[in-house]
This record gives C-alpha cells, sequence and structure tokens, in this order.
C-alpha cells in the first residue's frame, strides 16, 4: 500500500458529513445546498436521458457541452475560447488531478496557499512534486509578494490558485491576480486555477481569471464547476480550459482517470449554460442564506470574517470569546450542539497554520439556518 494513502485520514469533508449523518446533526460542514438544482436543469436532464445516447460520450466531453463552456465564459468574463479550449471532466476534483498529472514531473516543486484544499498536496506529492506552502494571513487572506517570491527556487515550476478561496470565501484583486500572473511570467511558471467558486458571488464583487491575465493564455489552465454553478454538487461535472494544445495535454491525463462523464449529465449542464435565464448560477438565493446566517450569528456573538464569494462563512473563535481550538469546537459542535463544521486548520500544512477558525456553509434554507444558530447559540 502506498504511504501518501495508507497514512492518510479521510477528507475532513467526508469525516464530519459521516459524524453529522450517525448523529442526525445539521451539516454546516461540507459544502452542498440542502434544496434541489434549477428545475430547467432536472428536465433537461429527464430529456436527456429518455432522447439521447447512454453510451461512452467522446473522451473530452460532448461537442455540445464544450461548446457551452465556451460560450458560458465568453459571455461572463469575456474570454475568447475555442472549444477545443474545453475538456469535461467527472467533477473539479477530476480536473485538479488530470492538471495536476499533466503538468507535475517529479522533483517539480508546486507552490500552493494555504488555506488549501485538501485534494491539492497529496496529488501534488503522488506525481511526485513537493507541495510548497505559502500561508496567507487571516483575517484578510491577503497575498505577500515578498513571501510568495521567497517561496519560489530554481525547481519550482507550478502554483496552484484557488480563486475564489474555500474555505475564506474571499476573492483576488486585481493587484494580486497582476502579481501572481508576473511572477509566473518572470520565473516561467504553470498556473493550474481552480476557480470553481467564480459564480458564486455576493455583494456585487467581480471576479477575474488569471488566465486571462498578460502572458497567461498558454501556461495556465483553469477549471469550472457545474455542481458549483447549480448546486448540483452529486453530479460531478466539471472542466477544465486552457490553450488547446494544454487541454488537449491535460486530456491524455483524463482519460487513463476517468476517461468520460455521464452523457446525460452532459447534456443537461450544456442546456442550462446555454440559456442565460438558469445560468451564471443561483447565487441569488444563496446571497439571502448567507445573509441570514452572518445575521444569525453575529446575533450569538460570534465574530464573522468578511466574505464575498463562496457557500462558506468562517468564524473567529478566539474573537468569539471561546476558547477552543477550531478542531475541538467542529469535534463538540456536531456531537454536544449538533451542528457540523469544518475546521481551517484541516486545510492547512506548513507554517502560519491558524487554530481559530471554522468554516460554516451557508446554502441552507432559512430554518436550518436559525436552527443550526440556535443550537450554537445555546451549546457556546
Ligand atoms: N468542496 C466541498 C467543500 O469544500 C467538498 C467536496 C468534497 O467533499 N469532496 O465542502
Amino acid at each position: 500500500l502506498h504511504p501518501i494513502y495508507a497514512e492518510m485520514p479521510v477528507t475532513i469533508f467526508e469525516h464530519m458529513s459521516g459524524l453529522a449523518r450517525d448523529l442526525g446533526a445539521i451539516n454546516l460542514g461540507q459544502g452542498f445546498p440542502d434544496g434541489p438544482p434549477p428545475a430547467e436543469l432536472l428536465r433537461a436532464l429527464t430529456r436527456a436521458a429518455m432522447e439521447q445516447s447512454h453510451q461512452y460520450p467522446p473522451m473530452a466531453g460532448l461537442p455540445e457541452l464544450r461548446r457551452a463552456v465556451a460560450g458560458f465564459y465568453a459571455r461572463i468574463q469575456g474570454l475568447d475560447l475555442a472549444p477545443e479550449s474545453v475538456v469535461v471532466t467527472s467533477g473539479a476534483t477530476e480536473a485538479i488531478a488530470s492538471a495536476i498529472l499533466a503538468v507535475v514531473a517529479p522533483g517539480d516543486e508546486v507552490l500552493l496557499f494555504a488555506p488549501a484544499y485538501d485534494a491539492y498536496a497529496p496529488l501534488v506529492r503522488r506525481a511526485g512534486g513537493k507541495p510548497v506552502f505559502v500561508a496567507l494571513k487571516p483575517p484578510v487572506w491577503a497575498f505577500d509578494a515578498a513571501t510568495i517570491a521567497g517561496a519560489i527556487t530554481p525547481r519550482t515550476r507550478v502554483i496552484v490558485l484557488n480563486d475564489p478561496l474555500n474555505p475564506t470565501g474571499t476573492v483576488a484583486s486585481p493587484a494580486d491576480l497582476a502579481l501572481l500572473a508576473g511572477l509566473c511570467v518572470a520565473h516561467d511558471l504553470f498556473a493550474i486555477c481552480d476557480e470553481v467558486w467564480e459564480n458564486v458571488r455576493f455583494d456585487g464583487r467581480a471576479h477575474a481569471s488569471l488566465l486571462a491575465q498578460p502572458g497567461m493564455a498558454r501556461r495556465s489552465v483553469k477549471i469550472g464547476s457545474a455542481g458549483k454553478i447549480f448546486g448540483a454538487t452529486g453530479w460531478k461535472v466539471g472542466w477544465i480550459v486552457g490553450a488547446p494544445e494544454v487541454a488537449a495535454v491535460v486530456g491524455r491525463a483524463h482519460q487513463f482517470l476517468t476517461f468520460t462523464t455521464p452523457p446525460m449529465l452532459q447534456w443537461a449542464v450544456a442546456e442550462a449554460l446555454d440559456d442565460p435565464a438558469i445560468a451564471p448560477g443561483c447565487h441569488a438565493q444563496w446571497s439571502v442564506t448567507r445573509e441570514r446566517l452572518i445575521a444569525g450569528l453575529k446575533q450569538q456573538g460570534f465574530c464573522v470574517l468578511d466574505n464575498v464569494a463562496t457557500w462558506f462563512t468562517c468564524i473567529d473563535l478566539h474573537a468569539s470569546g471561546i476558547a477552543l481550538d477550531d478542531r475541538t469546537f467542529s469535534e463538540r459542535a456536531v456531537r454536544e450542539a449538533g451542528v457540523a463544521s469544518i475546521p481551517i486548520s484541516a486545510l492547512w500544512e506548513g507554517e502560519g497554520r491558524p487554530d481559530h477558525i471554522v468554516r460554516l456553509c451557508h446554502c441552507k434554507n432559512a430554518a436550518m439556518i436559525d436552527e443550526a444558530v440556535d443550537r450554537l447559540g445555546r451549546w457556546r
């Protein structure tokens, strides 16, 4: 058994969801909406299931979905992508794996920003690379030019940027993107841009892709997710976009991971992405639930960190007057208060790990949010 996996615990998301299931707790841990995705998407799925082929679709994705993804990004981000720039994957996690396998060679150093989504480092290691963590500092999670430049060595080949950032719900500024693109060009680095939260934004906050920065078109890929856009996480439909010659190479990694993605799901997502009434997504409803969770938490005396994107709201335990570390808080809150959460330290390797910040998922119905806030308030 490979030690990378033999010595690895199950993910914090699976761990907390398992506890929530076993204990009947309200699950504000793993990120997923409590309701169904848009009815139009489900109708498109039903039509596709009855009328389209159930056999292997093309390896890089249905032409209809590749075209729809390219059209979607042209519409919402002004990107000029050919359908050949798109590789459809079975979820963004597979896209992350395909991208890392396609670009990381043994001995390569890969810059990861902490907090980091938990799939990155193990995949980099399994590809023979070395993750090098650059800590972002709470509460604003800013990118610091000197710290990043100091982490770059002659072996650095790749950076992984998650923007908007899970778990903090923050978005890189234009200056951050210019800084990162400048470093990539100056040091000849490739960027894997995990932008699955690109459409889950609030308060009118803009988002631009690192891939669109000067000099980045041929040295980056961008990862997107239908699950996040439409609130259908179990569908596991994602994609990677990049210059056609880059996408072709990433596709070779993808062909030996999942090879294809269920065609009826691809048809339905293609139809929904093409329809401006459904895409760019469901964030309007989540804007309301986010505000409800934030207001409720504040009323119960919790210190809430600023967020403008994602399904997540973080609380600062110390500033809330709670003397527990984040893991202890999450482990006890699910058992004693009946509310599951995610301790940020589980998404952090390397220096500067905070142990006092907990992530809560806000894309839930009002009654669930109110009950969770009540329980946490009574228990704290
Ligand atoms: N992206 C989800 C989250 O952050 C987790 C997905 C998973 O569990 N694989 O909650």
